[in-house]
């Protein structure tokens, strides 16, 4: 026993207790309580229901704080402790013992064991050996991964009695531990007690029942929010310490106050760890409301991570053809004029004035039209391209066998042909090398030279491979007699900068030529797919905001789904903060709890996202992934956990401790 010199452990001094104020009725439901609490005492504080036993009994265990007078606990004075200070005094020094038992629902009975010792900091294995020999001295050996609902309340107690044992248990307050208990559980638990009181574990019961009361050393008497009576029983002269019974009472370190300011309670991975577990449990205990919730964030995720991926994918596409069509070309053709008149002509001098433009730098007239080509006995419909040498040069590109024909041969009328890829397939299926073969056009024989390479699905130009290639003034004399002028003319600007400057100088020249009439036509392929791509872009851009809208909407139903977790397990929080847990613990868990469910959103989105857009791959639409916009998406859907989730983490997080306790 203590000595006379030290104070008492417990030591109340004219506490009163008062409920409402502000705009309820204010009751005092403590008028002055005097009590002195020695170490190592069983007490037991008895009274009729609504005497004010509960409410002293969360005072004691700092579940609340009195209206007024003090509290000393081992000479210190606990008002002047902070939230944090008064968790480390809950998690240390006392042990929790409730007549509903107030065991969390989710967990295995080991696993409710192991809770105080979770927010004390003590390592995984340690935790878990510790609450197995616990529940084995209680008699719990086969019933560790029961649930609360998968044991008698008996049992139930006991877990509750173990829980309490965690951390040392150097207190165990009890609040009517028998009241919902049948007369032999009841006794069990309360053998339990006395044991615990004959290891040195000090004990405060609280109860209305007067025989219960008996049992313990000393029993106190409250009455109407006062103390009326403070007597030792028989029992307490009886029954003294008995040092060599097989105890409870294990490791029971020493309770050192002046750490309660630097204890830094759980360690943060420990913390994270047994957080992610809980919230995993709970998560998979509530699999259908989360996966409806987890829609929102991963139909955000997924649209984000499509969308872009399309809207890169037919970007890129445009580019490509703007590649192999050269942004850098014009079209020119001539036309009726808007005022009326005879269709224009655009001449060779037309030609030749605009070659001379510094913003030009090639020009090429083009026939073309399907004519009958024969090669022996096989004839085809082909389109004949009439052009300068140039054309390979605008159309970036490659001829793959032989060649293709020079200026020279173009001025001087050659009768020579370059065939498409698919053309020479045709014509010479059984020859790989068609070069030094005759074609006829029209009536006309040509040379065969060359064949271009294919150009292929990739450009988006696949009918090229069917055309054959002819020059353009060997195609006027032999072939399109008829043919005033170019169907079309091609011409490439000097630079991409300069293409709309040069577009202007073709047309001032132009009119200027034709005597003021505008009986010609300038298309610009690079301004139309430039057009063409904003137009995608901006589509792109609100695509993006609607999955992002998704997003938000994601994230609020997280929100609601956590502010729904907070409501149900406003009980669990209170058992928490009873066994320890700091604010920040609660606060802790939720949010992670709230991040978990984005977390997994997130990833189900981005596989999801990879999926359809594999899918569309295969259905051929351009798609180009992005990993930074995966992992933007995905951040963002865990950042609107973070967001949407703190608000009703710290709602958890603020509540009272006996409020959050005592509701249902
Ligand atoms: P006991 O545990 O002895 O049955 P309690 O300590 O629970 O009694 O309650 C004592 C009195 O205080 C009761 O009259 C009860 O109505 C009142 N009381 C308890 N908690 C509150 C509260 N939060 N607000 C207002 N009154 C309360
Ligand atoms: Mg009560």
């Amino acid at each position: 026993m203590v000595s006379a010199g030290e104070p008492p452990l417990i030591e109340l001094r004219a506490i009163r207790k008062r409920y409402g104020g502000k705009d309820k009725p204010e009751v005092e439901v403590l008028h002055g309580i005097d009590l002195a609490i020695r170490a190592g005492e069983f007490i037991a504080i008895v009274g009729t229901s609504g005497s004010g036993k509960s409410t002293l009994m969360h005072l004691l265990g700092c579940l609340d704080r009195p209206s007024s007078g003090s509290y000393r606990f081992a000479g210190e004075d606990v008002s002047t402790f902070g939230a944090d200070e008064l968790a480390w005094l809950r998690r240390k020094a006392f042990g929790f013992v409730f007549q509903g038992y107030h065991l969390i629902a989710t967990e295995s009975a080991r696993e409710n064991v192991e809770v105080p010792a979770i927010y004390a900091g003590l390592p995984q294995d340690e935790r878990a050996r510790r609450a197995i020999s616990l529940l084995g001295r209680l008699g719990l050996s086969d019933k560790l991964d029961n649930r609360p609902n998968q044991l008698s309340g008996g049992q139930q107690q006991r877990v509750s009695i173990a829980r309490a044992l965690m951390n040392g248990g150097h207190i165990i307050l009890a609040d009517e531990p028998t009241g919902a208990l049948d007369f032999r559980s009841g006794a069990e638990v309360m053998a339990l007690l006395r044991e615990l009181a004959d290891t040195g574990h000090t004990v405060i019961l609280i109860t209305h029942d007067r025989d219960v009361a008996a049992q313990a050393r000393r029993v106190v008497e409250i009455r109407d929010g006062r103390i009326v009576a403070d007597n030792p029983t028989d029992t307490g002269i009886h029954r003294q310490p008995d040092e060599h019974k097989p105890s409870l009472h294990s490791q029971q370190s020493s309770l050192d106050i002046a750490q309660a300011r630097e204890d830094a309670g759980t360690p943060f991975w420990t913390g994270l760890r047994e957080a992610i577990r809980a919230a995993w449990r709970v998560m998979w205990i509530h699999r259908v409301r989360t996966s409806l919730t987890l829609l929102g964030i991963v139909i955000g995720v997924a649209s984000v991570i499509i969308m872009l991926a399309i809207g890169e994918g037919t970007k890129q596409q445009v580019i490509d053809q703007m590649g192999s069509l050269g942004t850098t070309v014009m079209y020119m053709s001539s036309d009726i004029p808007p005022t009326g008149g005879p269709n224009g002509v655009i001449t060779e001098e037309d030609l030749d004035a605009i070659a001379r433009l510094p913003e030009i730098s090639q020009v090429m007239p083009v026939i073309g039209d399907p004519l009958l080509v024969r090669h022996g006995n096989v004839d085809k419909q082909i389109y004949v391209f009439a052009s300068p040498y140039i054309m390979p040069v605008i159309h970036h590109w490659r001829v793959a066998q032989g060649r293709f024909f020079t200026d020279r041969e173009d001025r001087e009328l050659a009768p020579v042909v370059v065939l498409g890829h698919q053309i020479a397939r045709g014509f010479f299926p059984h020859r790989p090398d068609p070069v030094g073969q005759y074609l006829l056009i029209g009536t006309a024989p040509f040379e065969v030279i060359g064949v271009m390479a294919e150009r292929g699905a990739e450009s988006g130009s696949q009918d090229y491979d069917e055309m054959i290639f002819i020059p353009y003034r060997a195609g006027r004399a032999r072939v399109y007699q008829a043919q005033e002028q170019p169907d079309y003319v091609v011409m490439e600007a000097a630079s991409i900068d300069q293409v709309q400057a040069a577009e202007a100088a073709v047309r001032v020249l132009l009119l200027e030529r034709h005597g003021g009439r505008e009986d010609f036509r300038i298309g610009n392929a690079a301004a139309k797919l430039k057009a063409q791509m904003e137009t995608r872009d901006t589509m792109t851009r609100m695509l993006g905001l609607v999955a992002a809208v998704s997003l938000l909407v994601g994230g609020i139903g997280v929100m609601n789904v956590m502010l729904m977790t907070v409501k149900e397990r406003t009980r669990e929080i209170g058992i928490r903060m009873a066994t320890g847990a700091r604010e920040y613990d609660i606060l802790n868990q939720f949010l992670i709890e709230a991040m978990l469910v984005t977390i997994v959103g997130g990833t189900v989105g981005v596989v999801l996202g990879l999926t359809v857009g594999a899918l569309l791959i295969f259905w051929e639409v351009p798609v180009i992934f992005s990993f930074s916009v995966m992992i933007g998406a995905f951040a963002c859907a865990v950042v609107t956990g973070l967001v949407f989730g703190y608000m009703p983490a710290r709602t958890a997080a603020r509540l009272d401790p006996v409020v959050a306790l005592s509701s249902e």
